[in-house]
């Protein structure tokens, strides 16, 4: 993101003079004096549009904070089930033989051999 979007996304949500409210906590950001990024509202990850209206200023700490509670454990997930469904992950657990049993292939079922 170029630096002149980055201001131009602060500009849009101002509400006052170099300040506009953060978008995760709620509380003023200070165009120069806090450490601030422009956050997706929806995660990219997430297939959230890179536009404008999707973007918001936030605090850097908040920002972190969202990112590590929410974001990152729902691209997670999001990847596991791609993987699932595109048949390239294993289920974590399938049927396990019975100890002690083979499978009849006449009977058509397990049968233990003790
Ligand atoms: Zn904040």
């Amino acid at each position: 993101m170029s630096a002149k979007r980055r201001q131009a996304i602060f500009t849009e949500r101002c509400t006052g003079h170099n300040v506009a409210p953060c978008c995760l906590c709620g509380e003023p950001i200070h165009r120069h004096e806090d450490r601030w990024i422009v956050e997706h509202k929806r995660a990219l990850a997430l297939l959230g549009p890179d536009t404008n209206p999707n973007c918001a200023p936030a605090h850097y700490k908040c920002a972190e904070v969202k990112t590590h509670t929410q974001d990152l454990p729902r691209i997670r997930k999001a990847k596991r089930q791609q993987a699932r469904h595109e048949g390239t992950k294993k289920p974590a657990r399938g049927f396990q033989t019975p100890a002690g049993a083979v499978f009849d292939w006449r009977l058509r079922r397990y049968v233990t051999t003790v």
